[in-house]
Parts: structure tokens; sequence; C-alpha cells
């Protein structure tokens, strides 16, 4: 196996500037004085450019045809067989698009990010649309080197959950979408059942913080291995499961947004925390997708973080921190107004029942748009036109419109759907959790979440990114990624919270 060896050397070389490089990003975002703008540019430049030549040289692809013919009898779950199958993927991706593309579509979405920014702030769309028809030409032609059977949007999709198809994605959206919208309308008119004033009053920042971190580490999030900071917009990133590192923003007056945004982030560090050992290091040590890692930080988040089970065990400990917030507050008070639903313009403020909604939207934009079948000039009306037969409201202007998300100003285009698949997913992991362990919800009631952590890390993170997003949902639950279950719990919880 000389040249698998070989093959794995490179690739750990390669690695190591992608996570030196992960490490000037989480820099970047929290403790780079301005000043450092320019120099952190070119490093990016410099680093990058080293990597992807490396990565997509001829020494590459010899090795790793010589690799796959010495492993050809590998077992299919063993590391090795893993890494080849994934190093395969990733080699033919990158290779398959011309350098010459590679570097316009770098320097078009570098200006593009800077052009949407001041779209956003003079709310002008006008100005914004030369650089999205840019964009949606770019990922045309990114989706012919690609390849595709059916829709060039498999391509792009492609890029950010392997293996899944539009067609999927479209019969699981439109499910979505028969049982979603009739559940909005309903919760909207009994929206004033449910307040959430008490999350407006004044949270101390420190004790915020504190209290994240509490909470963090009782989930299980090692701090020998992470740290928390502060960022403009939360992340998490690191160098593999032995530094994985959160962020997350603090409001004075408004308590989710450090809350549930620290549990959120936790999930994702705990499912990088959790990769296999022997992974570390490799192309396979982090997670098997977009849409994989959201369904853990959503787990975490949702139907855990948001759940009347965890705040019986947090919300003494909540009042107890926050005394003169809270006194005159009940745990079924908290609990709602935690899970208050409100139909609205923006996809980052929205809440479980209606967040699914805003993305299916965008998906629909991006099919739309890419086909010809919406033009560039014509997208802001049928955005508003979605907005308003999907949720019930109609956007002002295009800032609080198509202008909001960064994502296109980037040249991603069929990453969106990955935020939804991770919702359905998280509760067909969840659910089966609870089915091979039943007394999940009494420990979480406790405090306790040691066995749904361990579960999460022997049936999911322990294989970091070894399988496919479908075959790891097979392996788990027995069976492909589904709606079916999302609908289930969003009608059980909410139907209570609403009285539906
Ligand atoms: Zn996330």
């Amino acid at each position: 196996m000389q040249n698998l060896t070989q093959l794995k050397e490179r690739l750990a070389d390669i690695h190591n500037i992608n996570t030196a490089m992960a490490l000037l990003n989480w820099d970047q975002q929290t403790y780079m004085p301005p000043g450092g703008a320019n120099i952190r540019a070119a490093q990016f430049g410099t680093l990058s450019k080293i990597a992807h030549e490396m990565f997509v040289s001829p020494e590459t692809g010899r090795l790793l045809a010589a690799a796959e013919a010495e492993g050809k009898d590998l077992d299919y779950d063993s590391d090795d067989a893993a890494l080849l199958r994934v190093a395969r993927r990733d080699y033919d991706q990158e290779t398959k698009i011309p350098t010459d593309l590679v570097v316009e579509f770098a320097q078009v979405t570098t200006l593009a990010y800077e052009e949407w920014h001041k779209a956003r702030a003079n709310n002008d769309y006008a100005h914004f649309a030369p650089w999205l028809s840019k964009i949606i030409d770019l990922n045309r032609r990114r989706a012919e080197y690609l390849g595709y059977t059916d829709h060039p949007y498999d391509a792009l999709l492609d890029l950010f959950e392997p293996g899944m198809k539009t067609a999927q994605v479209k019969t699981i959206f439109d499910e979505l979408k028969a049982a979603q919208i009739p559940l909005v309308h309903a919760i909207a008119s009994q929206i004033d059942t449910v307040d959430n004033a008490i999350l407006k009053r004044d949270y101390d920042e420190k004790k915020q913080e504190a209290f994240g971190i509490e909470v963090a580490k009782r989930l299980g999030y090692d701090f020998q291995r992470g740290r928390l900071d502060r960022a403009v917009h939360p992340f998490t990133n690191g160098t593999g499961r032995g530094d994985v590192r959160i962020t997350t923003r603090y409001n004075r007056h408004w308590l989710p947004e450090s809350l549930f945004g620290t549990i959120h982030e936790s999930g994702h560090a705990l499912y990088e925390q959790g990769t296999g050992e022997s992974l570390e290091n490799t192309l396979l040590g982090t997670g098997a997708s977009l849409g994989i890692h959201e369904s853990q930080s959503r787990l975490w988040e949702n139907l855990v973080g948001r759940s009347l089970g965890f705040w019986k065990f947090f919300f003494p400990r909540l009042r107890e921190v926050f005394p003169e917030a809270l006194h005159d507050v009940d745990l079924e008070t908290f609990y709602r107004a935690i899970n208050r639903v409100e139909p609205s313009l923006i996809r980052v403020e929205a809440d479980e029942v209606t967040y699914n909604l805003h993305i299916i939207i965008r998906f629909e934009m991006e099919l739309g748009l890419l086909s010809g079948e919406i033009s560039v000039a014509d997208a802001p009306a049928a955005w508003n036109a979605k907005y308003q037969e999907y949720l019930g409201v109609t956007p002002p202007d295009d800032a609080k419109g198509i202008l909001q998300d960064v994502h296109w100003s980037g040249g991603a285009m069929g990453y969106f759907p990955t935020y939804t698949l991770g919702n359905l997913m998280s509760v067909q992991f969840f659910n089966k959790a609870v089915q091979e362990i039943p007394t999940i919800p009494a420990q979480i009631e406790r405090g306790e979440f040691g066995d749904l952590l361990a579960w999460l890390q022997r049936n999911i993170y322990v294989h970091g990114r070894k399988y496919l997003p479908a075959e790891l949902v097979q392996r788990v639950t027995g069976g492909p990624m589904q709606a079916g279950p999302y609908i289930a719990y969003l009608r059980q919880k909410y139907g209570a919270i609403y009285a539906l």
C-alpha cells in the first residue's frame, strides 16, 4: 500500500494548510484588528493557491489512481476505503472546473459581495441585478463542467449535499409546504396567545456568557478542546476534533440571541469533537455534509434546547442568574415565549415553524433563476409574491426582501436547501435515539445529556465524512430522508402551544 501511504501524506500536508487557514479565519472574525485585513487577504490568497495546486496536481491524480488500485479489495466501511472514495469525489469535483473559471468565479464574487453590501444598505436592487446575472451565468457554466443528468441544479446541490438530487428535494419540499403553510396560517390567527416580551428585558451580557458556557459544558462540549468567543456572525471552526471553537453574539435586550446561538454552535462543535480519532488530520475528520451538520446544531438547539423538559432543569438556574428579569415568570410562560411563532420577513430571525418556508422560497427562486423561468429583473416581484402566498407577509422593500441574504453574492446557489434538510434529519435522528433509549426525555429533564450524546457519537459523529448523507440516514434510521417526522413534530409541539 505504498501509494496509499504517499497519498495520505500528501493529503495531510494539504489538510494542514487548510486547517491553518481555518484558524486565520477564526482570528479574522474574532480578534484581528481592522488594520490586518489586507495582509490577511494576501495570506489567504497564497495559502489557498498552494493547497489548491497541490490537490489538483497530476501527482495527486497519479497517487490517487494507484492507491485505488491497491485498495480495491478494502472493506467498504474501513477508513482507507472511505478516504479513497472521498478523495476521488473531491478530486474530480475540483479538477472538472477549468482554472480560468475558478479565477473568474473568485473575482466576480469578491466584487459582487461588496456591491451586494451597498445595494442592501441603499435598498437598491437594480444596483445588484447585473451582479446577480453574472453569478447565475457562472453557476450555469459551473454546472455544465461538473455534469448532471436531470437538472443543472443537481450539480450545484451536490457541492453542499453530496448525492442529493433536485427532484428529491422538490418532492420533500412540496410535502412540507402542503403541511406547513396551513399550520403557519392557523398559528397566525392565534398569534397573540403567546407573548415574548419577557425575553426583551434587561439581561447582563457577562451573565449571558457565563450561563451559555454552563449550558454548553453540561451538554458535553469539551472546553479542553474548544473555546467560546464573540463574533459578529457566529460560526464554528477549528483544526479538527482536538480544537473546535465556537462563537456567539450578545444582545442585552434579546436573550434568545446568545442563548440559542450558543446551543446551536455547540451542536456543530459536539459533532466535530465527536469525529473518530483515527480520522483526525484527514479529509474525513469533519461532518458528512452541510445538511447533516445542521441536523446536529438544530437537534441540540431546537429538539433539546427549546423543549419543555430541558427548561424544567435549566429554568430555575436561569432565574438564579437573572432574578430581576425573571422573578415574576414561570416555567410555562418562559417555554411559550421561547417558542413564539411569527410569520416574518427575515430568514435568520425565523422560528421553527416558519423557517422552512423561507428556505423553500429561496430554493424555488434559485431553480427559476437558473432555468430562466424567473428573470433577474422580475425576481423581486416573484420573491414578494411567494412571501405573501406562503407566509402572509409582503416585504416593504428589497432590503428586507430579496437582498437580505449574503449567499448569492458569494456565488453560492444550491446551499439553502441544506438548512431545511438539516431540520428534517434532526427529528429523524432524535426519534431514533429516543426509540432506542426511551429514558432520554426523562434524562433531559434532569439535565443529563450523556446517553444522547454517546448515541449520536456512536451512530453519526464517529463516522465523520465516511458516508454520504443518504447512506448515513439509511444506516442510522433504516430508511431515507423524510418530511413526515418533522411535520408530526411541529404539529404536536405547536398544536399544544397554540391550542390548535
Ligand atoms: Zn448552523
